[in-house]
């Protein structure tokens, strides 16, 4: 059924406390107004109306800017004004049904909508509804009675119309302020499907509804996995630097910064978990700026990419494989020292080892070898 959508997005939001209005809020790095628009988009709205404030519509252009198919009008003094002003901006007469809106609730997805205008089927309205879970009371200062919750029922948005239902139904609407569109065409006799609701329609009303809505959108994130690998060959020396940490050692490590294979090879799973290449097109081994170079600082970029997409790391695990040194006296001083270079509490950091038993180029001691896996959350 194609459809076309009206979003309110007028309100002056006094409940949600100072700051700019509901719509016009980021969570998750997006307005709030945007999470709306591009649900709708998503799920195919032949048309999408913004009803902004008188003189938002700039706004409107800019954080929505890349989005197809939406315009914005001005709103009036009440949410039932501005939904009118929305219909009558509409021009897609050949659509079949109309949604309306609130953008105080940004989690709208294709799923609910596309549950509504199967609910429309028969009616004149549909709207997703919850029942009411909570035992309700009437009183005061006091409880003066026990409300039964029987078939009460909690109405949320999108509500979807046949098209020309809610604009006839405005019209001839004679009460007082309704809390929502359906109401409207009930009072014009019309019949209103309930529809399965979602607790994901949460409306942004108060300040702690924005705080569990950022929770919420932090589940539109991945995790990503990256694998790095390094070795570097032994050759004369006193000691060597591994993870971070000076070990004294009758070699050391030759390479053209300080040679820590354990340290490299985290940072290019690092790299590797966010698709940012390897250490080598970052750090050019021509680039004689990093010759003798400590290689935290190599850590410490691949971290800063991470935290700069809006990443975090979740955990490394690093192997090293040599014959000798022996790893172990030294591997909780390299967990201590990767977890303060990655800003990360100690049980995310693990530092392993192993020998070849005897076999292979770290068997004959002509080098070691190191292997990290690192995963990193990111936004999806
Ligand atoms: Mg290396």
């Amino acid at each position: 059924m194609t459809f076309a959508t009206v979003i309110v997005a007028a309100g002056s939001s006094v409940r949600a406390g100072p700051g700019l209005p509901k719509p016009w809020r980021t969570l998750a790095g997006r307005s709030v107004l945007r999470w709306s628009v591009e649900a709708f988009a998503k799920a195919g709205a032949a048309e999408i109306v913004v009803v902004v404030a008188e003189g938002r519509q700039a706004d409107a252009s800019e954080v929505l800017a890349g989005l197809p198919g939406w315009r914005a009008v001005a709103g009036g003094a009440t949410r039932a004004e501005s939904v009118r002003a929305g219909l009558a901006a509409l021009t897609g007469l050949d659509d079949r049904a109309v949604m309306v809106h609130d953008a105080a609730r940004p989690f709208v997805t294709g799923a609910h909508i596309e549950r509504l205008l199967a609910a429309l089927d028969g009616a004149d309205g549909a709207i997703p509804a919850l029942p009411v879970a909570d035992t309700l009371k009437r009183g005061g200062d006091s409880v003066s009675e026990t409300v039964s919750r029987d078939g009460l029922w909690r109405a949320q948005t999108p509500q979807a119309f046949r098209l020309g239902a809610p604009t006839a139904a405005y019209a001839a609407w004679t009460g007082g302020e309704p809390t929502d569109d359906a109401a409207v065409i009930e009072a014009a006799g019309g019949r209103v499907a309930l529809a399965a609701g979602d607790p994901m329609l949460m409306k942004l009303t108060y300040p702690e509804d924005f705080e569990m809505a950022e929770r919420l959108a932090g589940q539109a994130r991945i995790v990503r996995i990256g694998q790095g690998v390094d070795a570097h060959r032994w050759g004369p020396g006193e000691a060597v630097w591994l993870c971070g940490v000076r070990i004294d050692h009758d070699q050391t490590l030759v390479g053209h910064s300080d040679a820590d294979a354990g340290l490299h090879a985290i940072t290019d799973a690092l790299l590797g978990a966010i698709g940012e290449g390897d250490i080598g097109e970052h750090f050019p081994p021509s680039d004689p700026q990093w010759k003798g170079a400590a290689s935290d600082r190599f850590l410490a970029h691949a971290a800063g990419l991470v935290a700069a997409r809006g990443g975090r790391i979740l955990n490394v695990d690093v192997t090293l494989v040599c014959e000798r040194p022996k790893i172990r006296p030294h591997r909780d001083a390299m967990r201590a020292r990767l977890a303060e270079i990655l800003d990360l509490p100690i049980d995310r950091v693990s530092v392993k080892a192993t020998t070849t038993e005897g076999m292979g180029f770290t068997g004959r001691q002509e080098g070691l070898l190191a292997q990290a896996v690192a995963s990193v959350e990111t936004p999806a």
